[in-house]
């Protein structure tokens, strides 16, 4: 019985990719996304970015961990994400230091798997998150929306968070504190809605402050894409591929910077 792994399975942005829970076997998350593939956030599992809960490894992650890598030398990623934001746990560096051993001492193919986390960028304002952050090889940093009412109506972040200009600040300084051999990707889903008086992340004010945030964040990878399984909310439908293409090119516009990979899924 698997406790703290899913997969491999082939993602569409990190390949093929092991997935690593590091919360408990509920949702626990300090946003509740119109558009979560994992369902809403429960009121008691909304959480501000401050709470932490302290779950550290078993010595069964290690053995789960090489149980499952030695006969996938070919992987890509091994992912920390899954069941809510990962960050939220005291003891994300303990499963960092595991993985990164058990990978460092195992046979690959051709390059190692980096290790990836998926984070929702709510406690990057806290300095001693950043400092957990920024030691893995790839972070995948939410950014959906750049202005308060975007942000509040996509996200739905539990009332502490702080506001979006903070978070995109913190974006900024994450990148600026991250060794040069780690990357940063800001992963924008752009969806929909049927709903009328919903107005969707994809609106112009919308991708318009986004694109300027970016320009200021300066990451490594930018990648667009939109939904791809149920929605937590009914009304959330995805952008098509053209839209994503309009919006990439809004981006490059501003952003007016050739280093920056921009990405459409
Ligand atoms: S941050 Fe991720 S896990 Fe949390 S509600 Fe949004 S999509 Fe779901």
């Amino acid at each position: 019985m698997r406790k703290y792994t899913y997969g491999p399975f082939q993602s569409r942005r990190l390949g093929l990719s092991l997935g690593v829970n590091v919360l408990a076997d509920y949702k626990l998350c300090s946003y509740n996304c119109v558009y979560c593939e994992i369902g809403l956030t429960i009121k008691d599992n909304l959480v501000s970015p401050s709470y932490r809960i302290n779950l550290p490894p078993s010595p069964n992650f290690r053995k789960e961990l090489l149980s499952i890598l030695r006969y996938v030398p070919h992987l890509n990623s091994i992912t920390f994400g899954y069941n809510g934001e990962p960050t939220l746990n005291e003891s994300l560096l303990d499963f960092l230091n595991i993985a990164t051993n058990v990978r460092n001492n195992l046979n690959w193919t051709s390059e190692k798997p980096l290790i990836t986390l998926f984070t929702n960028s709510s406690t990057l304002y806290i300095d001693k998150i950043r400092e957990k952050v920024k030691q893995f090889e790839l972070v995948l940093a939410k950014l959906d929306a750049a202005n308060d009412a975007d942000f509040k109506r996509t996200n739905r972040p539990h009332h502490n968070t702080p506001n979006i200009e903070i978070i995109i600040e913190s974006l900024i300084k994450l990148k600026q504190e991250m060794p040069k051999k780690n990357k940063l990707a800001i992963q924008c889903l752009i969806f929909n809605s049927y709903k009328e008086d919903f107005t969707p992340n994809n609106n112009s004010t919308n991708i318009h402050d986004l694109a300027h945030a970016l320009k200021m964040i300066q990451p490594n990878i930018i990648q667009i894409y939109s939904t791809a399984r149920i929605p937590s909310e009914y009304f959330v439908y995805a952008i098509d591929e053209e839209k994503k293409r309009e919006i990439a090119a809004i981006f490059k516009k501003i952003i007016d910077n050739d280093k920056i990979e921009i990405n459409i899924y």
